[in-house]
C-alpha cells in the first residue's frame, strides 16, 4: 500500500483581481482572499482518488508558507487527505527553495509518491515538481492528465505539444498535474468538520537545514496596459476588410 505526498501552495484566489503594491514590489494580498492552487487542488483529488480505489494507504499534504496556509491544508484534509504538514515561514519562497523543502519531508516520510501542481498561478513558474524529481534523483512525470497505478508501477499520460505520450515509471517518481486530469470534489460539510480534527504538524522552517535567501531580485511589477475596447463586425467580409485595414492579413 502507497504513501502519497502532495505540496499544496496557498495562492491569491483564480476570481480575485490581483491588485499591485503602489511600490510595484509584488501583488498587494492584503484584505484578499487566499485559496488552494487549483493545479493543487486536482493534485489533491487524484490522491483520494487512488486511496478510494484501495491503491494508497496514506495522503499528506505539505505546504510551505505564512499560518494562513493552514486554511487550505484544513481544505485538503476535507478533500480526503489524511494529514498535514506545514512548514512555516513569512518570506517568500522560490521554487529550488520549495523543491528542497518538500525533499526535506520527503525524507521524512519516505511517500512512494509525490504528486505536485504542474504550477502555481501565482508565479506560473512551473519548476518545483521537476526540481524536487532531480533533487530526489526519481522519475518525473509532468502535465498528466490521466494516471493509473499498477503494482509499483506508474503509467502516466502527459498533455504534450501535439498530443498526449504515455509512460511507465517505476516508483517512488514525481507527476504533475495538469488541468484535464480530474475535477476536484467539493467539501461536504462533514468532511469540514471532520478535518478540523486531523493531525496538522507545524514545523518552523529553521530547522529544515535548507537556506531560504532569495535568489531572483524583482525590479519592478506592473498592471498590465489595460486592453483597449473591441467592437463588434456586421459580418465576415466587413471583419476581413478591417483585418485589412489593420494590416494584419
Ligand atoms: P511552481 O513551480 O511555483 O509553479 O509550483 C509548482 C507546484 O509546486 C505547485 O503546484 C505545488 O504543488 C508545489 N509548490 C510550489 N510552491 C509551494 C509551496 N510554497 N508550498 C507547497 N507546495 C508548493
Amino acid at each position: 500500500m502507497k504513501k502519497i505526498l502532495v505540496p499544496i501552495k496557498m495562492v491569491l484566489d483564480a476570481n480575485m483581481r490581483p491588485r499591485v503594491k503602489t511600490d510595484g514590489s509584488g501583488i498587494d494580498l492584503s484584505g484578499m482572499k487566499l485559496s488552494i492552487n487549483p493545479f493543487c487542488e486536482i493534485a489533491v483529488e487524484e490522491a483520494v482518488r487512488l486511496k478510494e480505489k484501495g491503491l494508497a494507504e496514506e495522503i499528506i499534504v505539505i505546504s510551505i508558507g505564512t499560518a494562513k496556509a493552514q486554511d487550505v491544508l484544513r481544505q485538503a484534509m476535507a478533500m480526503g487527505a489524511d494529514r498535514a504538514r506545514l512548514i512555516e515561514t513569512d518570506q517568500p519562497i522560490e521554487p529550488l527553495t520549495a523543491a528542497k523543502l518538500i525533499r526535506f519531508v520527503a525524507e521524512e516520510e519516505k511517500p512512494d509518491l509525490i504528486i505536485l501542481g504542474k504550477q502555481a498561478v501565482d508565479d506560473d513558474c512551473n519548476q518545483t515538481g521537476q526540481m524536487l524529481a532531480a533533487l530526489l534523483d526519481w522519475p518525473q512525470a509532468t502535465f498528466a492528465s490521466a494516471l493509473k497505478m499498477e503494482a509499483d508501477t506508474l503509467h502516466v499520460t502527459r498533455e504534450v505539444d501535439g498530443g498526449h505520450q504515455t509512460l511507465a515509471m517505476p516508483l517512488p517518481a514525481v507527476v504533475t498535474t495538469d488541468l484535464r486530469l480530474n475535477e476536484p470534489r467539493h467539501c461536504s460539510l462533514p468532511n469540514i468538520m471532520k478535518a478540523r480534527k486531523k493531525a496538522l504538524d507545524i514545523t518552523p522552517v529553521s530547522v529544515c537545514g535548507v537556506n531560504i535567501e532569495t535568489r531572483l531580485n524583482v525590479l519592478n511589477v506592473k498592471s498590465p496596459e489595460p486592453r483597449k475596447p473591441g467592437r463588434r463586425v456586421a459580418d465576415a467580409n466587413e471583419l476581413v476588410t478591417e483585418l485589412r485595414t489593420a494590416g494584419v492579413i
